[in-house]
């Protein structure tokens, strides 16, 4: 298929704002691959239409930054300050070289037009190169394609490059789209759609015409991580007894979210983020591999347990475990582990649409119980230990007295509070549904992205010290809430300046425009109805708890999550 062909279309999807519109577009485009495409192709075109050149499960990125695409662009005979010019001018890298095409030196008139697949494959090979001259490579493969393309597809090749499309195309528009077209019910697709997290092999699978209610490429399958299923928040305890009657309540641990896989003593642990952190883990890995049961997909709390008091130790550490990727016999020593497995979601079959009550039973008799009423003793007789995995403490009840209890006993060790779940409910990967609450005793604070940055002034004049942060709505477009400043350790700064600086698209009067990649956990003192943001909320006096490496900016919270936390702060519901 001819790349200009798709991005003819678009352009018409970026055009309008109104999602019908986008859907019939997307539309169009199906029909087009129909004609002369393959299902292969419709599969590449999801991945482009969401700026990716991966599935979104595999949690890689292209990786290329906008110094280097620039780089690039320069070899083509574009002027850089010509270019930078034209980025401020028009607030995108895309339309900026679209609009300098003129300029770009002469290729040979016989230059074959670019193909869908000179696209895909080139971009596949770029992720590839490792090692000595890499960065000259990359640049001598992105100018390659930039020179045969024509400047309507300048614009999108260096958007894709960056991984932004900026087209307004989400996956629960392509979803819908799927859905009218292929005449499949959009819930359906949407289930789907979280277990395998791939919308291009949805996209494949409807155009072999696949059966996709038994397809096995479509079902849970180990080594291929899901998007875990999310809480959300409850003003207090008693509402969620009297929603749920008698819900499973858990100590909500203060670490990082790990997925861990295992199949023929095979194992493979991944992150909130879908990252796959198996060798930065080893213990546990081990502790895994012993575990005496296979084909298994569990989910738990990754822990860094201080054995003198058991308390958890600060999250930083447990990211520092994470990312570490040498030394790491020492480290481990440094900073103990713990998981508290709380799902399991595959064992032999997949379990997912089993009940918690269910799912649980098939837990414990692999790991055991942890009873909080009966085994309290014994659970905190553990609490120092060295054991590596446990399961979670649970209470299950509707006395509201006795949950308080647990809750109190739960911030007495040191972790957040409870998590309360339904015990009937299906575990739904990917989405927040009102099955899983979290109850914790501050205003919940907010993950959230940062989009600007100021430099500093006085002492921190050499680092960004001020940033736009944003939160989504559910189609993943971002709005602003606040600026935040403090909370920051100098040595943080130093670090997010040097990531911002490699994530910068573009700078309007003094702020820095950003990739949206940086998640920051912020508190605040209260939420205030505003009319500075578009959302129509701000954050008042909002600071930095800690900057979330393990999450990404599909994790932070939504427009409606910050409308919950309002009515919560009002105190209704
Ligand atoms: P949040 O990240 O604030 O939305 O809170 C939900 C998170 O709490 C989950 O993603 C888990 O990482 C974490 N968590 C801690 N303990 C538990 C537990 N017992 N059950 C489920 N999630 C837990």
């Amino acid at each position: 298929m001819l790349f200009k062909e798709i991005c003819i279309i678009f352009d018409k999807i970026e055009r309008t704002t109104k999602r019908l519109e986008k859907m019939d577009y997307f539309i169009e485009l199906i029909k087009l691959t129909k004609e002369k495409g393959s299902p292969n192709d419709l599969k590449n075109i999801c991945y482009i239409t969401i700026g990716r050149v991966f599935a979104e499960y595999e949690n890689k990125e292209l990786g290329i930054g906008p110094n280097l695409l620039i780089e690039a662009i320069k070899t083509i005979g574009i002027n850089e300050k010509k270019l930078l010019n034209s980025i401020k001018e028009t607030g995108d890298i895309g339309i900026a070289l679209e609009k300098l095409s003129s300029d770009v030196k002469q290729v040979s008139l016989f230059q074959t037009p670019l193909m869908l697949d000179d696209v895909y494959v080139t971009l596949k090979k770029i992720s590839e190169i490792e090692g000595a001259n890499s960065q000259k490579k990359k640049i001598r493969y992105i100018s390659n394609l930039l020179l045969k393309a024509s400047p309507i597809e300048r614009r999108y090749l260096v958007r894709l490059i960056l991984e932004d499309m900026r087209i307004g195309m989400s996956v629960p528009t392509i979803l819908s789209a799927f859905s009218l077209y292929f005449n499949i019910p959009k819930e359906k697709l949407e289930k789907i759609y979280a277990v395998v997290n791939d919308i291009g092999l949805i996209a494949e699978k409807l155009m072999l015409n696949a059966d996709i209610n038994k397809d096995e490429d479509l079902k849970l399958r180990i080594f291929r991580p899901i998007k875990p299923m999310l809480a959300q928040l409850i003003p207090s305890i008693g509402d969620a007894i009297v929603e749920m009657g008698t819900p499973q309540f858990e100590t909500k641990y203060d670490g990082a979210r790990v997925q861990i896989h295992k199949k023929d003593k095979n194992v493979k642990i991944y992150s909130r983020k879908l990252e796959d952190i198996t060798n930065s883990i080893p213990e546990i890995v081990d502790e895994v591999k012993n575990m005496g049961v296979d084909n298994i997909i569990v989910e738990g709390e990754c822990v860094a347990i201080d054995l003198k008091t058991g308390h958890p130790r600060p999250f930083q550490d447990i990211l520092r475990r994470f990312r570490r990727k040498y030394d790491i016999d020492k480290i481990k020593e440094e900073i103990n582990l713990r998981v508290y497995l709380f799902d399991i979601l595959y064992y032999n079959e997949s379990l997912i649409d089993l009940s918690l009550k269910e799912r649980r039973k098939i837990l414990e008799n692999i790991i055991g119980i942890n009873d909080w009423e009966i085994d309290k003793t014994k659970i905190e007789n553990e609490i120092k230990s060295k054991k590596k995995i446990d399961i979670s403490y649970k209470l299950t009840t509707n006395d509201l007295e006795k949950a308080m209890d647990f809750y109190k006993w739960s911030l007495s060790i040191g972790h957040e509070g409870v998590m309360i779940k339904n015990p009937n409910a299906p575990y739904t990967p990917g989405s927040r549904v009102r099955t899983m609450y979290k109850f914790k005793p501050t205003l919940e604070s907010l993950d959230v992205v940062i989009t600007r940055a100021k430099i500093g002034m006085g002492k921190r004049k050499d680092w960004y010290g001020s940033f736009e942060i944003a939160v989504k709505d559910e189609e993943g477009n971002l709005y602003p809430i606040g600026h935040v400043g403090s909370g920051l350790t100098e040595e943080e700064l130093d670090k997010l300046t040097e990531i911002l600086k490699s994530i910068k698209i573009n700078e309007i009067d003094g702020e820095a425009i950003v990739e949206p990649k940086i998640v920051l956990e912020v508190s605040y003192e209260e939420i205030q109805k505003s009319d500075k943001y578009e959302c129509g909320y701000a954050l008042r006096f909002p600071r930095v708890v800690r900057i979330r490496e393990d999450k990404s900016v599909d994790d932070i919270n939504t427009v409606d999550d910050v409308k919950r936390i309002f009515a919560i702060q009002k105190g209704k519901h």
